[in-house]
């Protein structure tokens, strides 16, 4: 009998590392030294006696790299996925916060929508604000402590197949070709992989990719925090369609170092904020006025921008032909609109289907078909959420899912209700954390209980 995806995606939130290694395999290979790779080597060391992880960046670098090119902007980490650094990192917090990431329980966090303030949710779950290298770096230092993780920096050009089976990495290590010998390889590549290309070249099915054009503009600027902070460390503003605004969203977070990340996106042609001048006047008139205070302070270097086109997925899932010792993990099968900050967490719990399957003691000699089901469960998870705001964006022209009118009419109830109601805004906030699977948000009871809220709110 299979599960309900309800239940899947509980039973992965609990997911914890073995008590015991029980190695079930020689060497494991990952491609992608990145969040979704480096979770997945650390769910990997318990299962083999070696991990490699290829990157071409050199993972001593500090800051911002090239390998992830949006790692200049402002990542927020969900309480989720914070949940899951926990369980795979006992010192995570504290390291991080050792590090100068600033602790962002609710009473620190600060919620607009259209300009009206949210209601506070007392015991909604705390997280952790730093910037993308703090983090990132953070999660590295931690995986490269196990003594049977190492890293090697190369350029993945291709994969080794015996019959219908992978068995290795072709790599280029400036200039010198070379393969990393691997009973199971996972693709963390970022939404760039290129896996598709590879398996086609071999004579496997690409799987289909499916987008959802979003044509969103991000814009990243520091400024100096002031010795005493606010309160109010994590504050985010959404403007709906319905503001008319051509700023989407902007949100800023204390981070390590005494700064303000402050960023703001728009959609197609609006492209807020390119300019130092045009940043701070932005925060200043089109939002609140913790906003105006954070613009009011020294500006630390350029502002960074970023274009993402699309939410895209691999259904990888879906193919009839895959090959043995081969998975794909993070940005590599599904990345989503950034605004949602979904992605670091959506790796944490690609981590746990690995973990899941592994745990089952299974046949590496065959597909993986049950760590892909997981899977499954979780990216239609974060495609839900994601594709169904923005659907409801005027420039987002679809693909529109079956009974789309009724469940945007019922987000639409949901989403409104959560600037008023107690128990609308908890569990809209545990869904989008990505702790609660979306159907929760399907049950009548919660829908009445949000249309009743709205009614009360009118
Ligand atoms: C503007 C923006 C804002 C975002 N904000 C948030 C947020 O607030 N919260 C959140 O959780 N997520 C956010 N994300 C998403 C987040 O950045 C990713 O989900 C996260 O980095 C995990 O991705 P990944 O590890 O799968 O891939 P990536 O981080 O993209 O890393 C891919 C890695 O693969 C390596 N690589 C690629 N090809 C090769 C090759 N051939 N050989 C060797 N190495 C290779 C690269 O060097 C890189 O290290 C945001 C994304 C964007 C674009």
């Amino acid at each position: 009998m299979s599960l309900s995806p309800s239940r899947v995606f509980a039973e992965l939130n609990a997911v914890r590392p073995p008590d015991q290694p029980s190695p079930l395999m020689g060497t494991a290979v990952v491609v992608g030294g990145s969040v979704a790779g480096l979770l997945a080597a650390r769910v990997l060391s318990d299962y083999a006696y070696s991990v490699v992880i290829i990157d071409r960046d050199d993972p001593q670098l500090p800051g911002a790299r090239a390998g992830v090119p949006q790692g200049t902007q402002l990542h927020a980490l969900l309480p989720g996925g914070l949940l899951h650094l926990e369980r795979l990192f006992p010192e995570f917090r504290e390291q991080a916060l050792a590090r100068g990431a600033v602790e962002a329980p609710p009473a620190s966090r600060r919620n607009y929508l259209d300009g009206r303030l949210k209601v506070v949710v007392p015991d909604d779950a705390d997280s952790l604000a730093g910037s993308r290298p703090l983090l990132e770096g953070l999660i590295r230092q931690q995986v490269l402590r196990l003594p049977n993780v190492k890293t090697v920096t190369a350029r993945a050009t291709g994969l080794v197949f015996d019959g219908a089976a992978v068995t290795g990495v072709r790599c280029d290590v400036g200039g010198v070709p070379g393969v990393e010998s691997a009973d199971l390889v996972v693709d963390a590549m970022g939404r760039s992989s290129k896996l598709s290309d590879w398996l086609e070249r071999a004579g496997w099915e690409r799987p289909v990719t499916r987008r959802m054009a979003v044509h969103l503009n991000y814009a990243t600027a520091l400024f100096r925090r002031p010795a005493v902070t606010p309160a109010s460390t994590v504050v985010l503003a959404l403007n709906t369609p319905r503001m008319a605004a051509d700023v989407a969203g902007a949100a800023f977070f204390a981070i390590e170092d005494g700064r303000w990340m402050a960023m703001m996106a728009g959609y197609g042609d609006n492209r807020p904020g390119r300019t130092g001048e045009d940043f701070v006047r932005r925060l200043r008139k089109q939002f609140p006025p913790e906003f105006g205070d954070v613009a009011g302070q020294e500006m630390l270097g350029d502002v960074q921008t970023y274009h993402h086109a699309d939410s895209r997925r691999r259904d990888f899932h879906a193919l009839r032909r895959f090959p043995a010792g081969l998975v794909s993990v993070g940005d590599a099968v599904a990345s989503f609109n950034p605004v949602y900050g979904q992605g670091m967490t959506a790796g944490a719990l690609h981590a746990a289907c690995l973990s899941t399957y592994l745990r089952s003691g299974p046949d590496l000699t065959v597909p993986a078909h049950q760590y892909l089901a997981l899977q499954k469960v979780v990216v239609d998870a974060a495609w839900s959420i994601s594709t169904s705001a923005d659907l409801a964006l005027p420039h987002v022209d679809g693909p529109y899912p079956r009974g789309h009118r009724i469940t945007s009419w019922a987000s639409r109830q949901i989403i409104a209700a959560t600037v008023t109601d107690v128990t609308t805004a908890r569990r809209f906030n545990e869904v989008v954390s990505m702790q609660e699977h979306p159907r929760s948000l399907t049950r009548p009871g919660v829908l009445l209980g949000a249309v009743r809220a709205n009614r009360r709110a009118r």
